[in-house]
């Protein structure tokens, strides 16, 4: 195998990394205490081209392989990974949605503007009663002459405050609902969508996540994305590009942990030394090392999987999402106890780390889940 990335690979992961440090270290601790969505922040990025991912340029992307959108991602995520998810959405699960189902038409109004960066869009899979079971869901939708008219309510749906549309599933059976499900694109304006945002979640602050309420909602037929009743299949295959993107963002986050707790256990001297010379900080650094290689080689992997050609590489996405993401938890457990009380505080970041790690091991299919599906791919009770 070759472990190498080209020399362009490198100066992307190299002006990506200065772009992190110069642009929005300064800023990310306020608008993450705020809660606020870092706009500005956002689209100087993609003035860079680095939203674009791997969206063909005919569609406003840039046309980059699934390796080097990884490096932006995992670089960006070293320093804010929410910055990352806005920049991973064009290539993640909305984005690629619209590239593989979507009509032409549906391609230049919807996934053209957001891969250039000029707005951003929400996905609403989850429901109050069906998260990780999503052929459960209860929002319906029904022909009416040219429009559809939806019903249901979508739970915990992130980019709430900012979305210009929304990437939503609905089923026409309610008896068998895994049968009927459609995709749909729905403008922020249209009649009958309301929004609802929660206050005070645990992590992922500048992300505003709550309700999508759908009533009566008539949605046009030409923003079904896909064919009717195709809309699982439209979700499931796009979850993987999701997949990808989630494990490079939680990569990123368990590599700032490292990074910050390399640095304080030099600094922080207890009993006339540093910290790092006792040997149980020693092993909750090097847990922390060997689990973060380990993560890079499984999401690098992943995404040379699909660079590959593959038409799908659910197996991997569920490996490298969840050992990612668990690294992520672990990384972050440990970067709080090696800075003691300072590690609870605002002071350093690692207490932010802790508050979005734990989010990681639920989005994009929660880890048991994962590990689960692991299972039986491996026992060949499910295949690609
Ligand atoms: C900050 C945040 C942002 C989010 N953003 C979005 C978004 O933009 N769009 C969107 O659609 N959703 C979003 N979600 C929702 C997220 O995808 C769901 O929370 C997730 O899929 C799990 O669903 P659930 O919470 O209903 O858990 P449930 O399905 O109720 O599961 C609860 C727990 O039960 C256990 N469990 C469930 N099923 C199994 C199983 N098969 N095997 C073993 N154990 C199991 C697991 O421990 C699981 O954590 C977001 C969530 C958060 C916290």
């Amino acid at each position: 195998m070759d472990f190498s990335f080209t020399d362009e690979q490198q100066q992307i992961r190299k002006a990506v990394r200065e772009f992190a440090l110069k642009e929005i270290a300064p800023h990310v601790a306020s608008y993450d205490a705020e809660g606020r969505f870092p706009k500005d922040i956002i689209q100087k990025a993609a003035g860079l081209g680095w939203m674009g991912g791997i969206v063909p340029p005919e569609y406003g992307g840039a046309g980059i392989d699934f390796t080097t959108q990884t490096i932006i991602l995992e670089e960006i995520s070293r320093v804010c990974h929410c910055v990352a998810c806005a920049l991973s959405f064009p290539s993640g699960l909305a984005g690629s949605a619209i590239l593989r189902f979507g009509s032409e038409e549906q391609k230049q109004k919807y996934l053209r503007p957001l891969a250039e960066g000029k707005v951003f869009a929400a996905t609403g899979v989850t429901e109050p009663h069906s998260g990780t079971d999503v052929a459960a869901m209860e929002t319906t939708c029904r022909r009416d002459g040219d429009h559809y008219v939806l019903n249901g309510a979508k739970a915990w749906i992130s980019f709430l405050d900012v979305a210009e549309w929304v990437l939503t599933f609905a089923t026409l059976d309610p008896e068998n609902p895994r049968k009927g499900i459609c995709a749909f694109l729905i403008d922020r304006n249209t009649p009958g969508m309301t929004f609802k945002a929660y206050k005070h979640k645990l992590g992922f602050n500048p992300l505003t996540t709550g309700d999508v309420i759908l009533e009566d909602c008539r949605v046009p037929v030409k923003n079904r994305v896909g064919e009717e009743g195709q809309g699982m299949h439209v979700a499931m295959c796009a979850v993987e590009n999701g997949r990808l993107g989630v494990a490079a963002r939680a990569l990123g986050l368990a590599q700032a942990c490292l990074d910050e707790s390399v640095k304080y256990a030099q600094e922080r001297i207890v009993f006339d030394q540093p910290i790092g010379k006792f040997q149980m900080v020693q092993s909750m650094i090097t847990d922390m090392v060997t689990s973060i290689e380990s993560a890079r080689l499984l999401t690098y992997r992943l995404a040379w999987v699909k660079d590959s050609g593959a038409k799908q590489a659910r197996k991997d996405a569920s490996i490298a999402k969840m050992f990612a993401s668990d690294t992520a938890m672990m990384a972050a457990t440990n970067a709080v106890q090696i800075h003691g009380a300072y590690g609870c505080s605002g002071e350093y970041p690692v207490s932010r780390y802790f508050r979005d790690a734990k989010v990681f091991q639920i989005v994009e299919g929660q880890n048991q889940l994962h590990k689960a599906l692991i299972a039986e791919y491996t026992l060949g009770f499910r295949r690609d």
